[in-house]
């Protein structure tokens, strides 16, 4: 019985390794400039329209750092992609950002943007502009707020959200972080509902204890487009695998909220159907 049962969990985490390495693979081809073409420019990002998927998620991210109850020193980015959008509100409120993600073309691409070299595949100035008139700021305040995200980001690090530390031992003080944002990340990179919600535990590790998880992902999506040809599995998840992933990792969910994507949104990228948008404390 034993050694079946050795023999049995063996397969299994065989089998879990494979699903990791094969979502790794896919990565390969990943193309920022062509993800945030994909995503990121109209008819998502429509700025002129408060139902276009850019302008809710940022909405919802607004919200969630003008509430009053999200503060402290130290903000964490999972998985930032080649995106800077989600860190646009949380970057007032934080005295330092750290931006992560497992591509090194990804972290190249925030660099740039960061270290202003007029070289970034997307212009976020309409992005800052959004955000400003959200937070009830002059025509101007964009540009102090990218000197304010310039300012505020310390790094830019490798993460794997499947490995138990998902960054590099000593990359964050002892407590962990204050507040987590991740957006499109754990569901995009992850073979199952089980990697995810090993996954979600693994970053889990990086929050303080009573810290607090901003979460944003897609429903009902089994893959998306990382570049041209290049077609990136993902785990389809509903509304109650969302909530049980982060009751099984000890977070008590506080918010959560869900966007159907309009038909003009549906573009042919992926296949989501919708989006989440939790808001969620370490216990
Ligand atoms: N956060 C961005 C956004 O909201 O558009 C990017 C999301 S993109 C769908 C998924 C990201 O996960 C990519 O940037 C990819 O490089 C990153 N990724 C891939 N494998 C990963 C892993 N094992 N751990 C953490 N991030 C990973």
């Amino acid at each position: 019985g034993c050694l079946h049962r050795a023999f049995t969990e063996g397969v299994q985490e065989k089998t879990m390794e494979d699903g990791v390495a094969a979502m790794a693979a896919s990565y390969e081809g990943f193309d920022p400039a062509a993800y945030l073409q994909y995503n990121y420019t109209a008819p998502r990002a429509d700025f002129t329209r408060r139902d276009s998927t850019v302008s809710w998620k940022l909405g919802c991210l607004h919200r969630a750092f003008t509430e009053g109850d999200i503060s402290g020193g130290l903000l964490v980015d999972v998985g930032s992609g080649p995106t800077l959008y989600q860190v646009l509100s949380g970057c007032e409120i934080f005295e330092r950002l750290v931006l992560t993600d497992f591509l090194e073309v990804n972290r190249r691409e925030l660099k740039r943007w960061l270290q202003d070299q007029g070289k970034s595949s997307l212009d976020w100035t309409p992005y800052l502009q959004h955000v400003c008139k959200l937070e009830g700021r002059g025509a101007l305040a964009w540009s102090e707020k990218a000197s304010r995200l310039r300012a505020v980001v310390s790094d830019v690090l490798p993460i794997d959200v499947h490995r138990p530390q998902p960054l590099a031992p000593g990359a964050l003080p002892s407590p962990g972080a204050d507040c987590l944002v991740s957006c499109f990340c754990l569901e995009s990179v992850s073979p199952d509902l089980d990697a995810f919600t090993r996954a979600l535990g693994h970053i889990g590790g990086l929050l303080r204890p009573k810290g607090h998880l901003i979460l944003i992902g897609a429903l009902g999506e089994s893959f998306y487009q990382g570049g041209p040809g290049v077609q990136i599995p993902v785990v389809p998840l509903d509304e109650a695998q969302v909530c049980s992933s982060l009751k099984q990792n000890g977070f008590t969910l506080m918010r959560l909220e869900v966007y159907v994507l309009p038909d003009d949104m549906r573009v042919g990228v992926d296949d989501v159907s919708g989006i989440f948008f939790v808001k969620a404390r370490k216990e």
